[in-house]
């Protein structure tokens, strides 16, 4: 065993020693959380409960509304604020690279902190650091949590952790994607998962206003670097028109991506809700691993994996456009 491997078990046993000796947990990950934050969550609360365990989903009142296609999950036990008791629980941070990525700053000094991620730039912030790399989603992490405790799977936690597994893979089409993916999505389909439901449910069954907002940000579409960059804006005018939601936007970098030619996908969002001046959110999409975007987003204080990631800055689209071409 590698010494990489030897760590990461070590990490698990850690985990799993937590949670068989503690009694009150509370669950979180990151802001605007996306499919994986959100089954990861579910799944192991679910878990958690099944072990006859007392815990809480933690969710800032600023990532709601959730988005649209996540809203068919069952959130229980679900809060806004940590509880009075926090000091007497187990903090766990599912899918959250960085404690920055988490808005509730009086998590940050919790004691024990487990932090479960595969991000491979994970600032390892907890005191039990369980970063699995090579796992397509944190899901997949709890779901293998679940049948070391001896869990069964309902189809309700089979859903959740189904819809964190297809999401992060990118409908099984991403690098990240295993064979061991594929055994998991067995494994959720045999404990009742309807695939074509999930589909329509996730990917489907879309407000106008996404097609509208897609139709602006492909309007938008601009190739630099000999058609190696594919860059796409949108404006919080954008949204409006489109009577769009911010998390509307989720799948246009997709179609940048999708290009001949490209080897990395940029979307720049303009963020509806700003203080003082303009706040961008800015999505990378690599499609090869000859530019790790991930890289590139740390320089601008984000993070991700090397071909997905992110950040928000307060530079321009021109200098934003600039710094990622010079990369390019
Ligand atoms: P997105 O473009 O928002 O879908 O994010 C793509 C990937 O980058 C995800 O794995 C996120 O976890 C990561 N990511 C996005 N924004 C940030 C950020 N500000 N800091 C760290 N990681 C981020
Ligand atoms: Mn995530
Ligand atoms: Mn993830």
């Amino acid at each position: 065993m590698s010494e990489l491997a030897a760590v990461v078990r070590d990490a698990r046993n850690e985990v799993l020693g937590a949670i068989r000796s503690g009694d009150r947990f509370l669950v979180v990950t990151h802001e605007h959380p996306d499919g994986d934050a959100l089954g990861s969550l579910i799944a192991m609360q679910a878990l958690l409960s099944a072990l006859g365990k007392d815990s809480v989903i933690v969710i800032s009142p600023e990532d709601f509304p959730l988005p649209h296609e996540y809203r068919f999950l069952s959130l229980d036990g679900l809060a806004t604020s940590p509880p009075a008791d926090l000091p007497l629980r187990t903090v766990m941070f599912l899918d959250c690279g960085n404690l920055d990525r988490n808005p509730l700053a009086a998590l940050h000094g919790a004691d024990p902190l487990v932090n479960i991620d595969h991000h491979h730039d994970n600032t390892l912030f907890g005191s039990i650091n369980y970063v699995v790399e090579e796992a397509s989603c944190t899901a997949e992490i709890v779901w293998d949590l679940f049948a070391e405790c001896g869990v069964e799977l309902t189809s309700e936690v089979a859903e959740a952790l189904y819809v964190g597994l297809v999401t992060d893979t990118g409908r099984f089409s991403y690098e990240n994607t295993t064979p061991r993916s594929h055994a998991m999505a067995g494994e959720l389909i045999a404990a009742g998962v309807d695939v074509a439901a999930m589909y329509r449910r996730i990917y489907e069954e879309a407000p106008v206003g996404k097609l509208t907002l897609l139709c602006r940000a492909l309007a938008s579409l601009e190739l630099f670097a000999d058609g190696r960059l594919a860059v796409a804006i949108l404006t919080a005018a954008d949204f409006t028109h489109a009577g769009a939601e911010d998390s509307d936007s989720e799948g246009v970098i997709d179609h940048l991506r999708a290009l001949a030619g490209v080897k990395v996908a940029m979307l720049i969002r303009e963020l509806s809700s700003n203080g003082g001046g303009t706040q961008h959110k800015v999505s990378l999409r690599a499609t090869d691993n000859d530019v790790d975007v991930s890289a590139i987003a740390r320089q601008h204080g984000g993070g991700g994996h090397r071909r997905a990631a992110g950040f928000t800055s307060g530079l321009g689209t021109v200098e934003l456009i600039d710094a990622v071409r010079a990369q390019v």
